[in-house]
């Protein structure tokens, strides 16, 4: 990340999802964006996020194909064994566009209240 850039960016986020017990209770996942290049249009790895709250720490890495395709991959072992199934994603992955689907999209004019 380039340390002169003045553009608001969000570096972190904290999503409830099942947990990694058998019960599957929810927890709070923390999404951390380590890796971030300026230019999103050329094909590579656009973005790195890491994932803390799991058994382990995972990796999303969002990718732009050279056809324009974005591609979202995480590293945890259910990416890994079921990521080519159709349709299939993770809870990392799952969580983090449902999040991000929080968000009005861009265009709606948002007014700061007093
Ligand atoms: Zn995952």
């Amino acid at each position: 990340m380039s340390p002169n850039h003045h553009d608001v960016l969000c570096v972190g986020l904290d999503v409830l999802l099942p947990g990694p017990d058998r019960k599957r209770t929810a927890k709070a996942y923390h999404y951390h964006l380590a890796y971030r290049r300026g230019d999103a249009e050329q094909p590579g790895c656009l973005m790195l996020w890491e994932v803390h709250g799991g058994r382990s720490a995972y990796q999303i890495a969002l990718e732009r194909r050279e056809q324009g395709v974005l591609r979202i991959h995480c590293t945890c072992a259910d990416a890994i064994y079921r990521g080519e199934e159709p349709g299939h994603r993770c809870k990392h992955v799952e969580g983090f566009l449902e999040a991000s689907r929080m968000l009005p999209p861009a265009g709606v004019s948002l007014r700061a209240s007093a």
